[in-house]
Formats: structure tokens, sequence, C-alpha cells
């Protein structure tokens, strides 16, 4: 209870601080940003109409916090992000436990100040619609959102000035950056003894990790309307998702995707849902070693992506609108390949944030992790 309270004393005073230095910066993006946020808006609700994605299920949740279940998809729905109830109980669990009259720990979102919340619906719904402005910021990185409901929405700057991803690392320079400016004003202390040797103590640097451990991943549905597999007719997976030994160097590895046979130059690799070419290119490593070789990546939410690597040929240029099933190229084995198939991936993010494509597809894979 004690590391509970702390931890949102300092992240409450962190935002406070945080929401006078921004303030001048978003009233200028917001004057001058606004056009292109409305085109921004236009082209990300046309996918969210071609596809919404679906998030995964919250688990191990209180009583108390399954009873706010009714309401924070209530709310969810109301600010657009109706796909993330299940990261939203989640976020509350980890917040109070569902407990108490703001169960979000949302006030100085609010009001910029502790403790002003004193009903649970108007801590849900400020909750909600807070997560739901980080996300959009965030374009849709999860994680990167969860942190930014920790540390206040200066770490996406932050972030996106370097690389643009969330990464644990990044949490902890921005903790440790943020600590140094604001640790003589004696309101800081370190609440995670790990965070102590990074002097990372301005927030909860493990916040994302935190958030997840109530948050099932593998759980992750297709959404309205299933998908459909990338090869027509019988499946043959000659490589699961998961840990594995990679077979040209030899040594273990997490495989990305799972690997469909199919015939070169011959099988149709049709697309698994309706979305938009974000990438159809030729893929190289960064280190110029081979890579997905013939490569393209299919957006069909804001978190929710397909790959489909290796390909002879490819039939679509980025932009195109796909519909399910439409052909999007022919088998191949270009690039890093040993032989004919389909390597086909699906994750949250263009080149990262990789899922077990099984369960999308309807199969029932065997995939190590997870
Ligand atoms: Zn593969």
């Amino acid at each position: 209870m004690m590391r509970q309270t702390a931890t949102t004393y300092s992240k409450q005073l962190a935002r406070g601080w945080l929401w006078k230095v921004l303030l001048p910066y978003l009233l200028i993006i917001g004057l001058f940003g606004g056009a292109g946020l409305f085109v921004f808006f236009l082209a990300s609700s046309t996918l969210d109409q071609v596809f919404p994605g679906e998030e995964g299920e919250a688990m191990h949740l209180s009583e108390a916090v399954l009873e706010h279940k009714p309401m924070v998809a209530r709310y969810a729905e109301e600010y657009g992000i109706e796909q993330h109830v299940g990261l939203l109980l989640a976020l509350m669990m980890q917040e109070s436990g569902g407990r108490g009259k703001d169960p979000m720990q949302a006030s100085e979102s609010l009001c910029g100040s502790v403790g002003c919340i004193q009903d649970p619906e108007v801590s849900i719904e400020q909750g909600v619609k807070y997560f739901a402005a980080v996300l959009e910021q965030a374009e849709g990185d999860i994680k990167l959102a969860l942190q930014s409901y920790n540390f206040g929405p200066g770490f996406i700057d932050y972030v996106q000035e370097r690389g643009g991803a969330y990464t644990q690392e990044l949490a902890i320079d921005f903790s440790a950056m943020m600590y140094h400016r604001l640790k003589d004003t004696g309101d800081y202390s370190c609440i995670r003894p790990e965070a102590l040797p990074y002097k990372a103590c301005y927030g909860d640097i493990y916040y994302v990790d935190a958030v997840l451990q109530y948050y099932d991943y593998s759980q992750v549905v297709a959404g309205k309307g299933d998908w459909i597999s990338p090869i027509a007719g019988a499946l043959t997976t000659t490589s699961d998702y998961g840990r594995r030994t990679h077979p040209i160097s030899g040594r273990p590895d997490i495989h990305t995707g799972m690997d469909f046979g199919c015939i070169n130059h011959i099988t149709p690799i049709r697309s698994a849902g309706a979305g938009k070419v974000i990438y159809a290119d030729f893929h190289t490593s960064s280190d110029g070693s081979p890579g997905y070789g013939n490569y393209v990546i299919i957006q069909h939410g804001k978190a929710l992506f397909t790959a489909y690597a290796h390909l002879s040929s490819r039939k679509v240029v980025k932009g195109d609108l796909v519909e399910q099933g439409q052909t999007l190229g022919i088998c191949g084995t270009t690039g890093s390949s040993t032989g004919p198939h389909l390597h086909f991936e699906a994750k949250r993010a263009p080149w990262k944030d990789h899922m077990n494509p099984g369960p999308l597809l309807g199969l029932s894979s065997e995939g190590g992790a997870s």
C-alpha cells in the first residue's frame, strides 16, 4: 500500500510539472498541426472501418476491477478504443486493484492535483480518455502509451526523438533525466530498489511490465470477421512461431512468424485480411546480409499488421488498399531463405512486437514463445 501511494504521488507531481512545460508546445501543435492531424484521423478511421484490430485479454483481475468492466467498456467505446478494454482493465489492476474512489488514479490528469476525483465513474471516464489520448499520440504503440500513462505525455516526445519505439532503456533514461532535474525538490525517492542503480526514480520504470502481467498477449483474436490463411487450400506448416534452432546459423533464436510450404513462382500469396499496404519492397538486413527478400507488410488496424516474406514477386505497391484474399505476391525463396516457403508474421507494429499468428488464423499452434 505504501509503495502504491508513493508511486502515485511522485507520478502526479511529475505530470503537473510536465503539463506546465508542455502546454505552450501543445498549443502551437494544436494551431499549426490541426490540418495534418485531421488528415491523420481520416486515414486512421478509414483503416478502423476496414479492420478494427482486436487486442488481447486481461487476466488475473480482482473482483473489484471486474465490477468496473461494463463502465470501462462503455467509456472505451465513447473514446474510440473499444478494442482496448482488456488493456484498460489491466491498467486499472496495476493502478488500484479496482479499489477506492479513483481506481484509474486519474486525478492529476484531470485537475493537476492528487485526490480531486471522488467518484469511480469520473475516474474511469478520465482514465480512459487520457489513455486514448496518449495512445493516439504514441501512434498505437501500446507500450509507449502505457509508460506515458505513468510518466506523462512528455515521454512520447522523448521517444519519438530517439527512434520512435518504446524500449526499457529509453524508459530508464527518461526517468533518470527527469529525476536528475527534479530531485532537489525533495519530492522523489526511489520506489523500486531496482531503479536505484540507474538513479531512475521518476515514475515507475517497470510500469509496462507491471501492467502487462495482467494482460495476455497470446489471446489475440481477429476482431470482426476471421482472417483467412495466406495460402489457399491445405496449409503445410514447416516451422512454428517461437523458439527454434535457426536453419541457417544453427543457433537458438526466436522465429518471428510461421512458415508455410508453397511452390516457387506458382503459389499466390494472399492477404489474410483487408488493410493497407505500408511496405512492398526488396528487404535486406541493415548490416547488408539477406533479409526478408521480397516483402509486403499490411496494416489492418492501428496496432495490427501482417507481413509476407521471401516472395518471388510482388503484386502490390505501398499505399494500396487490399481486400481480404487479394494476391499480394507469388511464393518464392528470396532473402534469407533455404527453400521456397512463405514466412508469415502478425505483429503490433510494422517492424516489431511480433505475435503468434496461429490463433489469428484459427490454427491450433504449438508455438513456444508467445
Ligand atoms: Zn520463417
